[in-house]
């Protein structure tokens, strides 16, 4: 799966992790229980009304003799059971889930078979089998699909809903012959019934886990290509294909370098794409066969679209892509190594995208982006080890936080830096080769990786996910006697006091000079270490190339000399020093000036994702310094470093220029706006002006939600009218969620009130209220979680359940007002179920009011020294 909740990535990035449940493990359950060999299973939707008739045949195996059979059901209604014909008595537990059938007579040991007939509910949420509403030509149209990961399959059908309880499937499906069925597998049969309606059978599924199931009905199209033989399909909404054309180019790239990547070809006869509109707390899942997008993340408008939401179609479709293979034919036992799952999928997309499209440099984004977020997560209080016990579905369902998928691609990436990309690449082929459409542990991973290289991995491995946070490495060279030594401490890198905690970590070190020598080593896990390398006095790194899960704070004059030498560095290398030292400053290792000092080192020819990292940190001092009497000089500052280079890249993408301009141009855009550049600002209003008055080369796509964005931020009443006259009659739900975001995002505080009003009513599509009210808290904190707290009951009804538990600090965190994290403790006492992401939110809300404090007064001593400009 792919986890980017709507709207709310941005903003919340810490993630609630329940207390451990007193619940028995969900995976004994079913320990001695019979081997489903196949379901046969088959169901006719009332799209409609809401509900759906199911009839399953399931052919089981049993070692024993078999008193009674417990499987997964739940919000279903059994009307019939037989085994071997015999009628058997049937009882349901709602809490545990499951369905426990009772023959008149033990049944001995070997083949039987159940039969089950059920009614069951169609979800108007994304879980379980679920539809969505959205609208056709002014015709309101219905879709079906199902998402079952982790728990949700047993509300489709009982079944052994456990990811190691294999089988093969049969699925069947009765709709409207107008209508297009799609399942896992191709069609094997379609049956012409009476009243206008077909039964759909899908070819049987390989050996598989019930989470991967699939089904979709409804009024699409489909596309396709052959790829090597396997038939690869684009499903969409009618009239949608053209959009969807890029999608199928990453489908088609991601393929074929997946099955060279893995060397194992892609195991089903066709692969599709489905795409249904709407929303839900994930972008994307893997389904074997039929991988489900939210359309929004496949969509793509060559007027409208940007280069981070272009690059994320592909991510998300390499990233399911890759799944295809692992966590699909090679399968995960049980939930605690859900992180593996999700940490190498997210970890091979970037590898995808490297090797396809190296000009983008996936790699220097996601240690800007992804890989810095989970750091920033993993030095706090509620952050977890990688490997965690997952005993329950709701504990499961938490497990897809960013320390699963972003740590876990940061851990699979040093270690895959520490063995070598062929080593590795042949120890991740030995791993599925072994255990094809079977399931794994993630030490089988580790020991076939391992066994690759020689290498000893485990230490390492274990060491970065046994335990939670990562180390900060004290590096200082020894430049007076015993040269060439580099001596190194480790501790626990923490943002907080609970996180100084005493964990040590086995480290692969890449350590090179400025003048080019390079020298690897693994630090064991104990407080002081060495490093021996020539040259360490001209200056030197710790982290060279960056692949390493760790940051390196060096002695002063060891970061004077690296400072000095900073434009010949790696661009990765300077990201990284500068991301370091952005840490160290918020954390209290060194001052914050000590990173202002880098963004003076700067280049005029920088990377522009180096530039980027500078725009949003100087976009955060900035608000540091809001009411504060540095304020202007601090917003001065910041547009003097910034404006060079958007003078330099243009508002418009120019032939050859570096392929991640067009990524942050509209970062530079936003930023400038919002620290007040008139110029900036006066450049955007022309430009949606003349853009609205017909000339399309005005306001290219990679810039235009910036350029609206940052009016629709300083919207007066007659803009946020006439953004309210486009968002009525905007009908594709892609174009809804832009112009509702730009209304979420008006300063001014009456319009932002009439816009809190409207996620009340119906205007706005149901799936983006609750995002409109996040994003309105964003720049309005007070008001947005007063609004939250007066409209709770409604405003909670529109989110699933896990959403719910984390909405409240979602909108509070936005603030460091000590006042709304006191009112969001309070909350958290109120809601046990929220009380730790509360708590959690509370601490990083005052520890956000404190930086301010302890931070700002040398800041602005140095923006004073320094505010003239850098002289070129
Ligand atoms: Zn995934």
């Amino acid at each position: 799966m792919t986890f980017r909740p709507f709207a709310l990535a941005a903003l919340f990035v810490a993630l609630a992790l329940a207390p451990a449940s007193a619940q028995q493990s969900e995976r004994a359950w079913f320990e001695n229980a019979p081997t489903p060999v196949r379901y046969e299973i088959s169901v006719t939707p009332d799209i409609e009304g809401g509900t759906f008739t199911g009839e399953t045949t399931i052919t089981i195996e049993s070692r024993e003799q078999l008193a009674s059979i417990a499987m997964n059901a739940l919000d279903i209604e059994v009307t019939r059971a037989l085994i071997d014909n015999q009628s058997a008595a049937i009882a349901v537990d709602n809490d545990a889930q499951t369905l426990t059938l009772t023959p008149r007579a033990p049944l001995p040991a070997g083949r039987h078979t159940i039969r089950l007939d059920y009614r069951g509910r169609v979800f108007d949420d994304a879980y379980g089998l679920f539809r969505v509403e959205y609208d056709q030509d002014g015709q309101t149209r219905r879709a079906l699909a199902t998402q079952f990961q982790v728990g949700d399959a047993r509300r489709f059908s009982p079944m052994w809903d456990q990811p190691n309880m294999r089988s093969v499937f049969s699925i069947s499906v009765t709709a409207p012959s107008d209508l297009m069925a799609v399942g896992n597998m191709p069609v094997e049969s379609a049956t012409q019934l009476a009243n206008g309606l077909t039964r759909t059978r899908f070819q049987d599924t390989p050996s598989m886990a019930s989470y991967l199931l699939f089904l979709a009905v409804g009024d699409f199209e489909r596309f396709t290509t052959d790829v090597d033989g396997v038939e690869l399909g684009v499903v969409v909404r009618r009239g949608q294909t053209e959009r969807a054309r890029y999608a199928m180019q990453a489908g088609v790239e991601s393929l074929r370098y997946f099955e060279e990547y893995f060397g194992i070809d892609y195991p089903l006869p066709k692969l599709d794409m489905v795409g249904v509109p709407g929303a839900g707390g994930f972008a994307a899942m893997e389904n074997w066969g039929a991988i489900l997008f939210f359309d929004q993340y496949i969509l793509v408008d060559e007027d409208a679209t940007s280069e981070s939401e272009r690059r994320f179609v592909f991510e998300s479709v390499s990233h399911e892509i890759a799944h295809q293979w692992f966590g699909n034919l090679v399968t995960m036992a049980w939930w605690d190594d859900l992180w593996l799952n999700e940490g190498f999928a997210s970890w091979a997309s970037m590898k995808a995208a490297e090797a396809l499209h190296p000009e983008w440099q996936p790699w220097l984004s996601q240690r800007a982006g992804g890989t810095e977020s989970a750091m920033s997560l993993d030095a706090r209080t509620g952050t977890h080890p990688v490997v965690q016990t997952v005993n329950t579905i709701d504990e499961a369902n938490e497990a897809f936080d960013a320390i699963s998928y972003e740590k876990g691609l940061a851990v699979i990436r040093m270690l895959e830096g520490y063995v070598g990309e062929e080593e590795f690449r042949r120890g991740v082929h030995d791993y599925l080769n072994a255990r094809l459409y079977g399931n794994s542990v993630t030490d089988d991973l580790w020991g076939a990786i391992q066994a690759a290289s020689g290498q000893p991995v485990l230490d390492i491995a274990r060491s970065y996910t046994l335990q939670p946070g990562y180390p900060v490495l004290q590096a200082e060279a020894q430049c007076r006697g015993a040269r060439n030594t580099i001596n190194v401490t480790q501790r626990r890198f923490a943002l907080d006091d609970a996180s100084r905690t005493d964990e040590r970590w086995s480290i692969p070190v890449v350590a090179a000079t400025t003048r080019g020598a390079s020298a690897r080593s693994v630090l064991p896990a104990s407080a002081q270490g060495a490093v021996t390398i020539a040259g360490v006095c001209n200056g030197y790194l710790l982290n060279a190339g960056q692949t390493g899960f760790f940051r390196v704070h060096y002695a002063n004059a060891d970061f004077q000399r690296l400072r000095r030498n900073f434009t010949r560095l790696e661009d990765a290398d300077q990201l990284g020093l500068m991301l370091d030292y952005w840490a160290f400053g918020r954390s209290g290792d060194a001052p914050l000036t000590d990173y202002l000092d880098l963004v003076e080192a700067m280049p005029n020819e920088a990377n522009p994702i180096v530039v980027m990292d500078a725009a949003t940190s100087l976009g955060a001092i900035a608000g540091y310094a809001r009411g504060r009497s540095s304020e202007a000089a601090v917003r001065a500052y910041g547009m003097r470093v910034l404006q060079p280079y958007l003078a330099r890249w243009g508002w418009t993408p120019r032939d050859g220029e570096h392929a991640n301009i067009a990524l942050v141009r509209p970062v530079l855009i936003s930023t400038l706006g919002a620290l007040g550049d008139e110029a900036v600002i006066a450049e955007a209003r022309r430009r949606a002006a003349a853009a609205a008055a017909g000339d399309a080369s005005a306001l290219h796509s990679t810039v235009r939600n910036a350029v609206l964005g940052l009016i629709a931020a300083r919207a007066t009443e007659a803009e946020y009218e006439a953004m309210l006259a486009e968002a009525r009659v905007a009908t594709d739900f892609v174009e809804q969620r832009r112009v509702w975001r730009r209304i979420a995002s008006v300063g001014d505080e009456a319009l932002a009130r009439r816009t809190l009003a409207l996620t009340l009513g119906d205007e706005i599509p149901r799936q983006l209220r609750t995002g409109v009210v996040s994003m309105v808290a964003a720049s309005h904190p007070r008001l947005g979680w007063d609004f939250y707290l007066a409209n709770r009951a409604t405003l909670d009804e529109m989110l699933d359940p896990l959403q719910r538990i984390q909405y409240a600090a979602s909108i509070a965190g936005n603030s460091s007002d000590a006042a709304i994290a006191d009112a969001l403790v309070v909350y958290g006492r109120e809601n046990p179920a929220s009380a730790e992401s509360a708590e959690r939110t509370a601490a990083s809300m005052r520890v956000r009011a404190q930086l301010a404090d302890r931070t700002m007064p040398a800041v602005d001593a140095w923006i004073a020294r320094h505010g003239r400009g850098r002289g070129r």
